[in-house]
């Protein structure tokens, strides 16, 4: 049997931030907002959130993924659709 798709919950130990992403890409050193995709090996310019698009393939601003499975990709593509309706609430009730 196939060992079953698994998506992290958490940030990872050791990580830049506690951001979920880090567990599918590796900072580059010395060049600040690039990031290596642990899956393709591509590097993705532009820090955490655009590589989390890499992954989620939410197109327009990077190339997606090759390598990356469903289950992550949908669950990445959620991550980020909840963080896009986090910001619009703030927005919201400032208004009132
Ligand atoms: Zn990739």
């Amino acid at each position: 049997m196939p060992p079953r798709e698994e998506f992290p919950t958490k940030g990872l130990e050791g990580a830049p931030s506690n951001d979920i992403g880090w567990h599918f890409g590796t900072p580059v050193p010395n060049a600040k907002g690039n990031i290596i995709c642990k899956l393709c090996g591509k590097v993705v310019k532009g820090g955490i959130t655009r590589f989390k698009e890499h992954i989620a393939h939410k197109t327009g601003n990077v190339a997606p993924c090759p390598n990356v499975t469903g289950v992550i990709r949908e669950s990445m593509m959620n991550i980020l659709k909840e963080s896009n309706t986090k910001k619009i609430d703030k927005k919201r009730r400032r208004g009132g």
